[in-house]
């Protein structure tokens, strides 16, 4: 197997390059070793250490090519620091080709995870030992789950400097203001000093092309901000939408689902967005915006129970204080 066998991501011991790892993290129920697949590029000269994660959810896969594009076009000897990628964090739930483990548990509500406890609290919690503790800043790469599509947004903390900066740089087509919630990776992060933002990158389960070299280029531009690679080249693209606040709306009566609008289209309060319909086809519901806003992502699954999501909606709200200087 191509890659070296590690038991501790040592990066002061490894040598100026692009590395490929694979690191002990826990044992399977044959006493084999499970490990991380672990990308490093380890700059010739001293710098800060970008994280990049991706899979957490095992199957949002689009940060995938991301991380494989970004780091097998870094020219080491001109890197300041190191970045240190994990293309798949959720191993079992990726050869399941399901958002959570093969234990049912949903990794980004386990952070930091604990020293002794479920298999997945231990998994997050030397995940966070072995590797996050280590970072200076971090991208946590997912996609809209299972039955939805999302367009290209990030969530972050935008009342932090580092963070909003890094979420703007990146250009998004949204960004929406978003403490960290316990529990997840990007809030296990934050909490230890560790500027972290969440990149939702389309849809689950398949690689979408048109994302990867954008995200590649804003993920460099981070970079180049943080005094890792050379001063950028590119133009930034579009300034995002930046939303204070986002929230789903919900059926409440089963049915066939419809929505009307498309990812990142305007809404106005009062306008339809979704219709129900019987087995017959007949209409039984009718939904409409609750407020003004652009929608972040929705549904596409047609069968929808009561309580099933409909829409993902952002309060577009550009405060001054939200949006950082130009670089
Ligand atoms: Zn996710």
């Amino acid at each position: 197997m191509i890659g070296q066998h590690i038991e501790t991501l040592d990066l002061d011991a490894l040598p100026v390059g692009l590395h490929r790892l694979w690191l002990s993290i826990i044992h399977d129920g044959l006493g084999r070793q499970v490990r991380l697949p672990v990308m490093v590029a380890k700059g010739r000269r001293e710098g800060p250490i970008c994280g990049i994660t991706s899979a957490v959810h095992g199957n949002e896969v689009n940060g995938i090519p991301v991380i494989h594009s970004l780091l097998q076009g870094l020219d080491t000897q001109r890197l300041k620091g190191t970045v240190v990628a994990l293309p798949v964090v959720n191993i079992e739930g990726f050869i399941l080709r399901q958002r959570r483990t093969d234990d049912d548990v949903d990794l980004n509500h386990r952070f930091p995870g604990k020293i002794d406890g479920r298999e997945a609290d231990i998994f997050v919690y030397r995940l966070m030992e072995l590797v996050i503790r280590k970072l200076d800043l971090l991208l946590d790469l997912h996609t809209a789950s299972f039955g939805r599509v999302n367009c290209l947004y990030i969530r972050a903390d935008m009342t932090d400097p580092q963070t909003a900066r890094m979420a703007y740089l990146l250009r998004p087509q949204i960004i929406v203001h978003n403490p960290p919630h316990d529990m997840t990776l990007r809030g296990a992060a934050a909490a230890i000093g560790i500027p972290a933002i969440t990149l939702e990158i389309g849809n689950p389960n398949r690689f979408q092309r048109e994302y990867t070299k954008r995200n590649v280029t804003g993920i460099r531009t981070v970079m180049s901000a943080w005094g890792m690679l050379p001063k950028r080249t590119v133009a930034l693209g579009e300034p995002p939408v930046v939303c204070a606040s986002s929230a789903w709306t919900y059926t409440d009566h089963g049915g066939l689902l419809r929505v009307s609008p498309d990812v990142r289209d305007l809404v106005k309060q009062g306008e339809t967005i979704a219709t129900v319909y019987n087995a017959f086809g007949d209409a039984a519901r009718s939904y409409t915006a609750p407020h003004d806003g652009i929608v972040i992502g929705h549904s596409v699954d047609p069968v929808a129970n009561t309580g099933a999501r409909i829409l993902h909606l952002g309060v577009v709200n550009q405060l001054p204080s939200f949006v950082p200087r130009e670089d």
